[in-house]
């Protein structure tokens, strides 16, 4: 898609080498056509004396250095002379009489000799130095380190070729109804101008790996029609210092000329991060990229009709600097796709592929919450693989199944082998999930479960959502934290003891009461956030901000996570102990089948009583 930067203006590449040619073919036709005529005969100036001793000349021409003879029988010789001996100190010895007796003619060609000389003495020259600028452009165009290190790797997008346009990114509608704007104004500024409207210099997109974002800035540059430099931040971060800096001139220097156009910088927060803090070296490199860009942004005079945009999925390390008006003000947040999205992005990658009739998007839209459009697309590449390798005409919805197992879960590993006794664990365990699962209202209907393998589970109890929400309530997460817990559960009821295959489930389940704790005062701790928003550490910002609480209120906060997480180890074992008997009846049925669909599941529970989900809209009413 990308092809090296050409700028229209670009003269014929092979003029010089065209040059090169032309002086070939001259030096060339000079050596031919250099009178070494070709019925005389050389000879060397000594028999030429002997010719004229012994009066066998009739006549002589000189011409510089060279002596064309004419002998008494009319043969026709020359000979050269060095060029200080003039004929006269040739003929010395020759008698007067005899040298009189010749006819002597000599032609001062010295104009014509000097300029041959100089021809001769050139060309070569010439040829070698055409030959190295030559070179150089060649290296040069190559992309090469060395002649280019301080220039920008921005690449200029083809515009012919491989165009993408809005047509390409399905859902991300308030992303596309924004960009729209910028894709008018680039079309026609003046109409913009005209006005007196400012248009946004800086426009950064916001959001999740793998949403699209890159994606989009390509529509743009393809629906403006308009150059689009493409340059990645962590291009800018070189070896050696002020090199970023200067990459960046460069690049604005080549925007402004083609303007109006778009320079992207992709995964801004390889330069953007806050100045003075972080850890680690190096980042003095990069604040003088960022200070170089920043530079260059308030540089624009008025109606510089360059716009630059840029992507980042962490918008909270970027330096506030960065985002203020008048530089990256415009800010557009590109979401997850929902339902309707998935199904749209799945179809916008499923065109032009052999796709079975009986394949519904919509419920593969379903069946992938939390998949972002990236992991649609793999999904659907994963499918074609798998229908490739078993030599099918279309790709299935069975192939279209088993590749959201792999990319959700990780791929299948039928290498693990169980043993028997593990096994049943095994199982016991994904059915104690199952079970608290489907006896609580707010956890998600069981999609599948499993003991073959995947990824690092050892079985797999997975739930599907049955619409994509937005909001979890305090029930749901204390629901999903006692769901977490069914495994550990069971198998301290049904085995007496655990095994370390719940360590991940207890690390969930600590995390949802973490969360409901410090982050959606959900506890007797009240409507508080505890600690810094942004909990993880990362490199970029200081450690020191993360905690902001008392040791006393440390101790308090891990009191009610134990509580929140000990109501949930109840409910889990409630239910387990109450339905003990469906327990062993599932298990069984799973161990022998190792695999349970939902529906699978579900016809267990022909005829027992399951609790219903109370509606937000009935709470209301009471
Ligand atoms: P980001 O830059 O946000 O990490 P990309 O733009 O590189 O993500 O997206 C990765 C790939 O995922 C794209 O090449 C595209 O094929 C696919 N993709 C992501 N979002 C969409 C979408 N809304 N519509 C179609 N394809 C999408
Ligand atoms: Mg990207
Ligand atoms: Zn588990």
């Amino acid at each position: 898609m990308d092809s090296k930067i050409k700028l229209p203006k670009n003269k014929p590449k092979s003029s010089l080498f065209y040059l090169i040619i032309v002086a070939l073919i001259i030096t060339a036709g000079i050596l031919i056509l250099n009178p070494d005529s070709n019925t005389s005969k050389k000879i060397s100036i000594n028999t030429f004396i002997e010719q004229v001793k012994n009066e066998e000349v009739k006549s002589i021409e000189v011409k510089n250095d060279r002596i064309d003879i004419t002998l008494v029988d009319n043969t026709k010789e020359y000979a050269f002379k060095e060029p200080e001996d003039t004929l006269r100190e040739i003929l010395a010895e020759i008698p007067e009489e005899i040298r009189t007796g010749i006819e002597t003619e000599i032609i001062y060609t010295e104009g014509e000799a000097f300029w041959m000389n100089l021809l001769f003495s050139i060309v070569p020259f010439l040829l070698i130095i055409g030959f190295f600028v030559f070179m150089m452009k060649q290296a040069q165009s190559s992309n090469n380190q060395a002649m280019s290190f301080g220039k920008s790797k921005a690449r200029l997008s083809d515009k012919q070729r491989n165009k993408t346009t809005f047509k390409d990114v399905a859902g991300a509608k308030e992303a596309k109804e924004e960009l729209i704007e910028i894709v008018d104004f680039l079309k026609d500024p003046t109409k913009y101008t005209k006005m007196g409207a400012k248009i946004p210099k800086g426009v950064i997109l916001v959001g999740a790996p793998g949403t699209g974002k890159t994606l989009l800035a390509r529509a743009v540059s393809g629906e403006a029609n308009v150059p689009f430099f493409n340059i990645s931040g962590s291009e800018f971060v070189e070896m050696f210092v002020g090199v970023g800096a200067s990459r960046v001139r460069d690049l604005f220097k080549k925007a402004k000329r083609n303007a109006p156009c778009i320079v992207f910088i992709d995964e801004i927060d390889a330069v953007g991060r806050q100045r003075g803090a972080g850890l680690g070296g190096g980042h003095d490199e990069r604040e003088q990229t960022l200070n170089q860009i920043l530079t260059e942004m308030d540089g624009f005079e008025k109606d510089t009709n360059v716009i630059v945009m840029a992507a980042t999925n962490r918008p909270d390390v970027l330096d506030p600097a960065l985002l203020r008006p008048g530089r990256f003000d415009r800010r557009i947040v590109v979401d997850m796709p929902d339902i309707k999205d998935r199904e749209g992005i799945l179809k916008v990658h499923a065109r032009g592929k052999p796709i079975a009739k009986n394949v519904d998007f919509t419920l593969i839209a379903r069946h992938t919450p939390g998949f972002s459009g990236a992991d649609l697309e793999n999904l659907i590449n994963e499918a074609a693989i798998l229908a490739a390798r078993q030599n099918k005409k279309t790709i299935s919805v069975n192939d279209l199944q088993e590749s959201i197992e792999k990319v959700a879960l990780g791929p299948a590993i039928k290498s693990i082998v169980l043993t028997k006794e593990e096994k049943q664990i095994v199982a016991y365990h994904e059915v104690g999930h199952a079970l608290v699962g489907h006896m609580l209202p707010y956890c998600d209907p069981v999609h599948k479960v499993t003991v073959i393998s995947r990824g690092h589970a050892l079985g797999v109890t997975w739930s599907l959502p049955e619409q994509d929400n937005k909001l979890d309530s305090r029930s749901k997460l204390e629901q999903q934290l006692a769901m977490a817990l069914g495994g550990y559960v069971t198998e301290e009821i049904v085995f007496g003891e655990m095994t370390n295959g719940a360590s991940s489930d207890l690390k969930k389940a600590t995390e949802i009461a973490r969360r409901m704790v410090t982050r959606f005062g959900m506890s007797d701790l009240g409507p508080i956030i505890y600690g810094d928003q942004n909990q993880e550490v990362f490199l970029g910002r200081d450690f020191g901000h993360v905690k902001n609480y008392s040791e006393e209120i440390a101790a308090k906060i891990d009191e009610e996570i134990k509580k929140i997480v000990n109501k949930g180890y109840e409910t889990a074992k409630e239910i387990i102990s109450k339905n003990r008997k469906l327990l062993d009846e599932i298990a069984a049925e799973l161990i022998k089948k190792e695999t349970l669909t939902g529906k699978e599941f579900s016809t267990f529970f022909k005829g027992i009583k399951v609790p219903k989900k109370i509606s937000f809209a009935a709470i209301s009413k009471k």
